[in-house]
């Protein structure tokens, strides 16, 4: 079997000064049953990659940009990423979706210029509640699926995160009924795609916590999990870790 994909999202969030956190992560991984990734602020890849890859923690960007390079002001594309350290980016978060304004048709690209630079993209898609709400969670999710996975992913390494927009930071997750049937349902459209992508992992994310870890983790079709809050602390993260086992 497949070993879980367990990436912590740092957002931002993350000084130097809690690089030790890092670290810490890194110590406690040995004979964890699962891939893991962190994901901090853009500023602290090249440290954060330097302290923790060689005990075999991928480090990863939050978000790329499409380009290669060029006139883009604050952006950072993929490349430079990996020029950093990394091999690991998360696009379409929905943060990034809500707050930047991405659409289905960015987070493609911007998954597409992830593999063309060699990173490993986690491809975030989720319902809003109100859509929840309406009986719309797999039309909308299974939609981002088709609209962000690009067809030119069938034969790349790259993870999916279904990850309920009103579960992110909220405390709240959905049932473990409704978490299996929209990884079904994204499973259905990654066997459309075809090739490696019929495989590709579906990530969790939205409010896991040491608490919840376990029975998320081992329900049907959850490859891993995205978490935010609780991957900033060593001994909370490695909790969530330690429940893939
Ligand atoms: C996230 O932002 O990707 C996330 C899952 O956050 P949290 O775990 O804090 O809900």
């Amino acid at each position: 079997m497949t070993a879980p994909l367990i990436v912590g999202n740092w957002k931002m969030n993350g000084l130097a000064a809690d690089l030790g956190e890092a670290q810490a992560i890194a110590a406690g991984i040995i004979g964890a049953r699962a891939r893991i990734g962190l994901c901090p602020a853009a500023t602290l890849i090249s440290r954060m990659a330097e302290a923790v890859s060689a005990a075999g923690v991928a480090v990863g960007g939050q978000d790329c940009h499409a380009e290669v390079k060029g006139a883009f002001t604050g952006d950072v594309s993929a490349e430079m990423l990996q020029d950093a350290g990394a091999s690991l980016v998360i696009v379409g978060h929905s943060e990034r979706r809500a707050g930047h304004g991405e659409t289905d048709a960015d987070v493609a690209a911007k998954a597409l210029a992830a593999v063309r630079a060699g990173l490993e993209p986690i491809i975030c898609v989720g319902e809003t509640l109100d859509q929840r709400q309406a009986g719309q969670a797999l039309e909308i999710v299974t939609g981002q699926v088709r609209g962000s996975v690009p067809l030119a992913l069938a034969d790349a390494g790259f993870a999916v995160a279904y990850e309920p927009v009103w579960a992110i930071g909220t405390g709240l997750t959905p049932s473990l009924a409704e978490i299996e049937e929209v990884h079904a349902a994204i499973r259905a459209a990654l066997r459309q795609i075809g090739g490696r992508a019929v495989a590709a992992p579906i990530l969790y994310g939205g409010s896991v916590k040491p608490d919840n870890a376990r029975e998320i983790l081992h329900a049907a079709e959850v490859g891993g999990a995205l978490v935010g809050g609780a991957s900033l602390k060593a001994v909370d993260f490695l909790k969530i870790i330690a429940a893939a086992g």
